[in-house]
């Protein structure tokens, strides 16, 4: 069975040093492993993919990659650089790779800008987004120029987790609640949930968010989320749809990144369709073997798996015909 995987990371020495707060929350020598599979595109990736059967990684800049850069004009070169340099990673492996660009959001309209250029002119497949960008989330107003540009090109962006801006009361003295095990999961659903309460989705309703993660837990509570919203005061907020699950239902695809386990998936099937979900394995961070296997096992058909395994990203990313790079 063909597959297609949406979370696999890569980095490049030169905006390594980028990831040093995601490195300050892992143990050593993970970081060490992780670093040097995130630098390498063939030596080791290649195998582990034909071993496990995976056919091709759509490639991201590890997070939070240039996001963390403070300098605006510097971000906003870096971005143009990795990108170039992942469409001629993709072009030397056609058959096995394609990506997500990094983008610039620094600078807005920059960010819409290489969107575009990287969509148009690199065969990029879309944006990968690593959270907040020095504060700012993506429903703040001044990012409708990349909506809009995102929506005009008719590509997603990906949603992915890194350190927040802060660290809520709540995690205070339990630093080991800090990341991926569980902070990051909450602060990227609750961005998740910025978009629609701030209106993107009504602005821009063909947009598409991907999470990864089988989508940070929110296919869980959909139904919770409605009826809340029914009790809930809502501070003035008119959404165009009654429902907050609507959105969720509609604009959100979620990814299996990083998660090898029936239930959430299954909950993903039965809350979001099997045409929202999307295979990943979150390479370097997780076992390209694990992630294989668990599809290949998982208690749902195999209609249902062809979907998640390749159909869908053929159809939301355009991977069923060549790029045209
Ligand atoms: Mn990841």
């Amino acid at each position: 069975m063909r597959k297609i995987a949406l979370e696999e990371h890569f980095v490049t020495a030169d905006l390594a040093g980028y990831g040093s707060s995601t490195s300050s929350i892992a143990q050593p020598h993970v970081w060490a492993d992780a670093s040097r599979r995130l630098l390498d595109f063939t030596a080791e990736r290649l195998p582990e993919m034909d071993a496990a059967g995976l056919d091709i990684q759509v490639l991201s800049l590890n997070s939070p990659g240039i996001q963390a850069e403070p300098n605006a004009a510097v971000a906003v070169r870096a971005a143009a650089e990795v990108n170039d340099l992942l469409s001629g990673v993709i072009a030397e492996h056609p058959e096995r790779f394609s990506g997500f660009a990094a983008l610039p959001l620094q600078d807005p309209a920059a960010a819409a800008d290489e969107l575009e250029r990287a969509v148009t002119q690199l065969g990029l497949r879309g944006g990968l987004v690593n959270a907040h960008t020095h504060g700012r989330y993506l429903d703040d107003p001044a990012y409708h120029v990349v909506w809009e540009r995102a929506e005009g090109l008719g590509v997603p962006l990906y949603l992915h987790p890194a350190n927040g801006v802060d660290v809520a009361h709540v995690l205070s003295g339990h630093p080991e609640l800090i990341g991926p095990m569980w902070s990051w999961g909450i602060d990227t659903a609750t961005h998740a949930l910025r978009l629609i309460f701030g209106g993107v989705f009504d602005r821009f309703p063909a947009a598409k968010l991907l999470l990864g993660h089988m989508g940070e837990g929110l296919p869980f509570v959909l139904w919770r989320l409605d009826s809340r919203w029914d009790f809930h005061n809502h501070h003035g907020i008119v959404l165009d749809r009654e429902r907050p699950s609507e959105y969720l239902k509609e604009n959100l695809y979620v990814v299996t990144s990083g998660v090898a386990s029936a239930p959430p998936l299954l909950t993903a099937v039965l809350a979001l369709g099997v045409d929202h979900v999307l295979f990943g394995t979150d390479y370097p961070f997780e076992s390209i073997g694990v992630a294989c296997r668990f599809l290949e096992e998982a208690p749902i058909s195999d209609e249902d798996r062809e979907q998640i395994a390749f159909r869908n990203a053929e159809r939301l990313l355009g991977l069923g015909v060549p790029a045209p790079v």
